[in-house]
């Protein structure tokens, strides 16, 4: 049985420019505060939740995680938030210790809102800060100031949440008044970073800016607009973020993800680790993807196909992937190795051990992977060039010659 929910709200209140995911941005008045249940598409999608969550009855029981992700979740209101939840507790049991998470952008949460969403079950919020830089922020496009972040937090903190996230950028590009001085990139992400500290989450997440296709960013760089930090100095950035969190004692145990210690647990996120350790978890909502019994599948994107889907009893599968024996290796192995611990080769049959051992001896005599025990993982050095390493150790996987 399926033990970890991940529900999907494609709303967001205006799109990023670096944004390439699914969603649909709220024109104004957006509804972010309002204390009642929202009307329209928002509306009907909240029911289709619901009514897929029923109609998955049965898939997942005694959860152990539920991740509500977007898109922007805490565009809904509390009281929104809550009737999924119930819809979830009224369908699948909930393990006690479940770790029930949220995301939210700071423009979207005030202490109040935080206490509903604590009664409400949510133990743990994810805050998209992104910077600490007003600058920076109207650079990315995001809808919020550097206050409105720090307020967010102390808000969510102040509410009584003892698990909070804060996700950060790094290698955003040098603003313009900067350039000429040449160290603006390292200067603003330790400034970000020492003022992010200063909120004590117990976990932050630090991803670098990747300019993917089809969004602003992208089209800027490829027409000379923007120009981005070259790879040394996001190297630069990506070790001072690791040195800077270690010394403040969390423990990096995700290429991306760092988490204080806890007196039984760590605060690792056990969504993404589960994610990580290719555990099986049921998606709802459109465009959210599904993990379990073999089969990776994916529903529709599109909110209004999802809606009248969902209304005709219909799970609108868009995708499904039955996965072979060697397709989970590889999975196991490119999503395991993201872990600092790395990978427990002892896991992997005998016959295929032998087919990556060349490529992790010559990855490991460049200093970049290292067998410690049953454990493959990645070096300090392997970390900034994870892609690389692990696409070479997938390559010899299959027998073919490194790249
Ligand atoms: S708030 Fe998040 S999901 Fe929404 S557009 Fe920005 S980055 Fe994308």
């Amino acid at each position: 049985m399926i033990n970890y929910l991940y529900i999907h709200i494609p709303f967001c209140i205006k799109k990023c420019i670096y944004c390439d995911f699914y969603s649909i941005p709220f024109t104004p008045p957006f509804p972010p505060l309002a204390k009642g249940r929202i009307g329209g598409v928002a509306g009907d999608y909240i029911n289709a939740l619901r009514k897929e969550i029923e109609l998955r009855k049965g898939v997942a029981d005694n959860l152990k995680a539920i991740f509500i992700g977007g898109g922007t979740p805490t565009i809904l209101s509390e009281k929104d938030i809550a009737e999924i939840l119930n819809a979830v507790r009224e369908n699948y049991s909930i393990n006690p210790d479940a770790e029930i998470t949220i995301e939210a952008n700071p423009r979207t949460i005030t202490e109040e809102k935080a206490e509903g969403l604590l009664k409400s079950g949510i133990n743990r919020i994810s805050i998209g800060v992104q910077s600490l830089i007003d600058k920076e922020l109207v650079f990315l496009g995001r809808s919020h100031n550097a206050d409105d972040a720090v307020k967010a937090v102390r808000d969510v903190k102040g509410a009584g949440f003892r698990n909070t996230s804060v996700d950060l950028i790094y290698g955003i590009p040098r603003l313009k008044e900067q350039r000429a001085k040449g160290k603006g990139y390292i200067r603003n992400w330790e400034y970000s970073l020492q003022k992010a500290l200063e909120l004590n989450p117990e976990h932050i997440s630090t991803y670098e800016l990747t300019p993917e296709k089809n969004t602003p960013l992208y089209d800027d760089i490829k027409a000379g607009i923007i120009t981005m930090p070259d790879e040394g100095v996001i190297a630069e950035m990506y070790y001072k973020g690791i040195d800077i969190l270690k010394e403040q004692g969390y423990i990096h145990y995700e290429i991306s993800n760092f988490a204080r210690k806890h007196e039984y647990n760590g605060y690792e996120c056990k969504h993404n680790l589960n994610y990580w350790n290719r555990g099986e978890y049921l998606g709802i909502g459109a465009g959210a993807h599904s993990f379990f019994q073999g089969i990776r599948m994916s529903n529709a994107r599109d909110v209004i196909r999802y809606i009248k889907s969902i209304d005709d009893n219909k799970i609108p599968v868009a995708e499904e992937t039955h996965i072979t024996n060697d397709e989970a290796l590889k999975e196991f192995i490119f999503l395991g190795m993201r872990k600092i611990e790395g990978i427990d080769i002892s896991q992997i049959p005998d016959e295929k051990r032998i087919l990556i051992s060349k490529a992790v001896e010559e990855l490991s005599s460049h200093g970049l992977v290292e067998v410690k025990g049953n454990y493959l993982r990645l070096t300090r050095k392997g970390l900034i060039l994870s892609n690389e390493v692990i696409v070479q150790v997938l390559l010899a996987l299959e027998g073919l010659p490194p790249s």
